[in-house]
């Protein structure tokens, strides 16, 4: 898949459609069809779910699973990634990983971010390989580079994982069981009851990060406060949206990091963050992968 450009992956699209095109006409000349019409399977794959299935509320289709079912990427598939108008509204890839999953009663809106995080890495592993290009932006000094990362490098986290370290929480840190935690802020000695974000509440965030004409694929560190009160449940037990705001706004920056360094060690997800270095200044730390356009369309 490697060495291809944008012009070529043209011409493999228009490729594909012609054959899947052959393939319905033969499908129409045999009676024992299914209803697609197609006379191939679409290979499937089966991911590992960061969340192991727990904190899906009962009733949920993944409620106790370890593994979700998804389609290889197609050519319809990439037409939809490659939608421009889609893209800017930032429903591209919901719409995709909704396309890629072969259970229609599990909708992306539901799914915990982490689950979608490993979804959408093994589709992006199984099209077009583990190795990720792309232009990061130094946080420091804003400095563009081409970074290099392997998308087979991840790691499944989260506080229900073996790999967690639960002495590092120092005894703040409670698990409430109904897929919410209690935190208590070391500076502040103020609690808060954080949930777990969906792909709806990925989408609200991006819908207004666009609204205040931010860039949303800058880096998590803009978008700080705002991540928070989406995923901050109460504060102190109340659950009252102006509280949560109150809070966010004028709470300690010790506080901050250490939520936020929390909440990233007990969500599930599928951890991709990589050493960066900028060679610019100096500046080095762990750095998420950015889901960035050349993640689905590698230019080399
Ligand atoms: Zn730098």
């Amino acid at each position: 898949m490697s060495g291809r450009n944008n012009d070529e992956r043209t011409g493999a699209i228009e490729t594909n459609v012609g054959d899947s095109t052959a393939a319905v006409q033969a499908a129409t000349q045999q009676p024992n069809q299914n209803q697609s019409g197609l006379n191939f399977v679409v290979p499937t794959e089966f991911v590992e779910l960061p969340s192991g299935g727990k904190y899906y509320t009962d009733g949920h289709p993944l409620q106790g699973q370890e593994t979700i079912e998804i389609k290889f990427m197609t050519a319809k598939d990439e037409d939809i990634l490659t939608s421009r108008s889609l893209l800017k509204k930032g429903l591209a890839i919901n719409r995709f990983l909704q396309n890629i999953i072969v259970n229609k009663a599990i909708k992306v809106d539901d799914l915990l971010v982490g689950d979608k995080n490993a979804m959408l890495t093994a589709a992006r592993v199984s099209g077009y390989g583990a190795d990720y290009v792309t232009n990061t932006t130094c946080p420091a000094c804003t400095t563009q580079s081409q970074y290099e990362f392997d998308l087979n490098e991840g790691n499944i986290t989260g506080f229900h994982t073996e790999d967690c370290d639960h002495e590092a929480f120092d005894g703040r840190v409670t698990d409430n069981k109904d897929g919410t935690f209690n935190i208590a802020l070391p500076k502040s000695e103020v609690t808060v009851t954080v949930r777990m974000m969906t792909g709806k509440d990925e989408m609200k965030l991006a819908e207004s990060l666009q609204n205040k004409k931010k860039k949303s694929l800058v880096g998590h560190d803009t978008n700080m406060t705002d991540q928070m009160r989406t995923y901050i449940a109460a504060v102190n037990g109340s659950s009252q949206m102006t509280h949560i705001i109150g809070f966010v706004n004028a709470m300690p920056a010790s506080d901050s990091r250490f939520l936020r360094k929390t909440y990233q060690a007990i969500m599930p997800n599928y951890d991709l963050r990589q050493h960066f270095a900028c060679e610019a200044c100096g500046y080095d730390q762990d750095m998420e992968v950015p889901f960035t356009a050349d993640f689905f369309w590698p230019k080399q």
